[in-house]
């Protein structure tokens, strides 16, 4: 299998949100079934992750997963071949595998296949003593296999089809959107929404109608707008009388407005004999990669409300008429630039203290923007739209050429600091990332053992199987691994296990929470311990008093950060503040 499937593969197992979800009966009985259909004592539905074989159900086994590395079910999902293996201890190759090793003998799989053809994992059941198998026992197992599958195409339709029309509702759309922005072309595209009836009107046909009155005459319409939308073309019903829709890639703005006009117009000719409803179309244009999911459904509403009170129905909702996007877009037009200038971005150093010893030797390095026009942007506005563009290249490139820079300056002037420096998940699929940085540290003379990364939990947990590897390699460089904002995502603490980062960065949200009662230092309290009973170091982030600094320093947080040690500096003022910081603890001792 070619790494690209294999990335393609995890993906779609992936969205599929099944990893490390709870037993349900719905499977088990499937399991049960395979176990006594072949009079085994072990049966299990088991899906091939990047590193491990996670059991959705299972008979006869305690644990819940088993490393990829020989398991018969990887070789099932890579192939989509069933693989029968009569005796694994004279088998060749499975002989030292592990569940040769935990006394298995037979073992027999059947793929899982997804309707677009990607392997998942295998429905097996497995023997303690070498065995045979029989044709028909072979069909069993594939059809059971089937029936596995019917039951996750089932359950991800729950919650995604639209109750009254059958058709994929706004959580669908969401998801399609994402995955369209992903594979963007950098044309604008198109897409419409037609609501069919005013609020007013709704609540109106409701109570004369009745309800399931009403809600035939929405399926109906709904059926005939569906035909007109034509094959291929997926309608959404995204509200109680809101439909959908996404233009063709290659359709153009001119000429999409006059058919949309067009069929609203056919549209209000149907309605009119059937009910009193007076059908809208708002149409909205925008750049993907400028735009999440969530914000096109918001404008879309907005395109429909600006539609209901134009002349003709139908409004185009421009990415001018609305200021947060254009002011993102522009944003994100102008980084580019901004990246390649010298005098836009910048950094500046937040010190971070150890709670050991109150001695500060590392600083977080944050970036600055400086915009000709706007002034100075927070990165919490431009980061987030950076990093969903291809530009996070570029950002995170500038930023550790930037802080090397200047670790190579303090070096050379007798400055000993560590830096941490924010990456985005993005970065690490960038195949020339580790060269790039190798060469950096060389060019200014930087240890790696000087730098340390962060990633927020939930970029981590996004990450796919080359992406880790990229992350071991920064690891055994000597380069340290810090999860930001720990306490956000949720993400499950073996899989986080696995990552090789050494320090935990509580979010900030706990910490300011901490001066309020009791119940959250107990939360962070238990952060903490967690963390460190699992070997991290601990920094809290966000200290904004002394009190709270005490309380950490009981709680033996390791190092923190926030306002109250410092705002973040400028380079130069960071050694001016370390200077008189360190010249008060020598006055003191003194
Ligand atoms: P972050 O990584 O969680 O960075 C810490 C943020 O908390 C910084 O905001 C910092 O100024 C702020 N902060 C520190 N101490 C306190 C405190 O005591 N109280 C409060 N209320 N805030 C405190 P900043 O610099 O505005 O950065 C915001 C976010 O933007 C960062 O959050 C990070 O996610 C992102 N960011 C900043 N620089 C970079 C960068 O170079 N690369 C990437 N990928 N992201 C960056
Ligand atoms: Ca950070
Ligand atoms: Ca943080």
């Amino acid at each position: 299998m070619t790494n690209l499937n294999e990335k393609q593969r995890i993906t779609c197992l992936r969205n599929l949100k099944l990893l490390d979800t709870s037993p349900s009966e719905s499977f088990d009985r499937i399991t049960r079934l395979a176990s006594e259909l072949f009079h085994l004592p072990i049966a299990a539905v088991s899906l091939t992750d990047s590193d491990r074989q996670w059991f959705k159900s299972k008979v006869g086994v305690e644990h819940n997963e088993i490393p990829r590395h020989k398991a018969p079910c990887a070789a099932v999902a890579e192939t989509n071949a069933l693989l029968v293996v009569e005796d694994m201890k004279t088998d060749p190759f499975y002989c030292d595998s592990h569940l040769a090793g935990a006394g298995v003998r037979f073992y027999a799989g059947a793929p899982l296949i997804t309707r677009d053809g990607f392997g998942l994992g295998a429905l097996c059941v497995l023997g303690v003593e070498p065995r045979l198998v029989t044709t028909a026992e072979c069909d069993a197992l594939t059809d059971m296999a089937s029936m596995v599958m019917d039951q996750i195409e089932l359950q991800r339709a729950v919650g995604r089809i639209d109750a009254t029309t059958g058709l994929p509702n706004r959580f669908q759309l969401l998801d399609d959107l994402a995955g369209l922005n992903a594979q963007a072309s950098g044309k604008p595209r198109l897409i419409s929404v037609v609501d069919l009836a005013e609020n007013s009107q709704i609540a109106n046909l409701a109570r004369v109608l009745g309800a399931s009155h009403f809600d035939n005459i929405l399926r109906r319409l709904a059926s005939i707008i569906a035909r007109r939308v034509g094959e291929g073309r997926v309608l959404y019903h995204v509200g109680p009388t809101q439909f959908v829709v996404i233009a063709p890639d290659e359709a153009e703005l001119g000429p999409y407005q006059e058919y949309v006009v067009s069929e609203l117009r056919r549209l209000e000719r149907l309605i009119d004999v059937a009910a009193q409803m007076t059908p809208s179309i708002g149409i909205l244009c925008y750049e993907p990669e400028a735009m999440s999911p969530e914000n096109v459904l918001r404008s879309l509403q907005s395109a429909v409300h600006e539609a209901r009170a134009s002349h003709n129905g139908v409004a185009l909702f421009s990415a001018a008429a609305d200021l947060r996007y254009q002011h993102n877009y522009r944003l994100l037009k102008d980084f580019s630039a901004a990246s390649k200038a010298d005098d836009q971005l910048f950094l500046v150093f937040q010190p971070r203290m150890s709670l050991n010893d109150d001695s500060v030797q590392s600083a977080e390095a944050l970036l600055r923007w400086k915009h000709p026009e706007f002034g100075l942007v927070s990165p919490a506005d431009f980061v987030p739209i950076v990093e969903t563009s291809s530009y996070v290249k570029e950002m995170t490139a500038w930023v550790i050429d930037a802080a090397l820079k200047k670790l190579g300056e303090w070096n050379a002037s007798g400055f000993r600091m560590r830096l941490s420096i924010n990456i985005s998940a993005a970065n690490l699929c960038e195949p020339d990332f580790l060269d790039r940085l190798d060469a950096k540290l060389t060019a200014y003379s930087v240890l790696p053992s000087q730098i340390e990364f962060e990633l927020t939990e939930t970029e981590m947990m996004k990450e796919t199987g080359s992406a880790m590897d990229l992350l071991h390699k920064i690891a055994d460089l000597g380069i340290g691994i810090a999860i930001d904002d720990f306490g956000t995502g949720y993400s499950s603490l073996t899989r986080m296990q696995k990552l090789p980062a050494d320090v935990i960065k509580i979010d900030r949200s706990f910490i300011a929470d901490m001066a309020e009662g009791n119940k959250e230092r107990v939360l962070v309290q238990s952060m903490i311990s967690l963390s460190h009973s699992l070997g991290y170091r601990v920094v809290a982030e966000g200290v904004e008093s002394k009190e709270v600094a005490d309380l950490l320093q009981a709680m033996r947080c390791d190092e923190i950060q926030g306002f109250w040690l410092s705002r973040p500096l400028q380079g130069d003022m960071l050694i001016r503040w370390l200077c008189e910081r360190h010249a008060l603890t020598l006055a003191q001792i003194a």
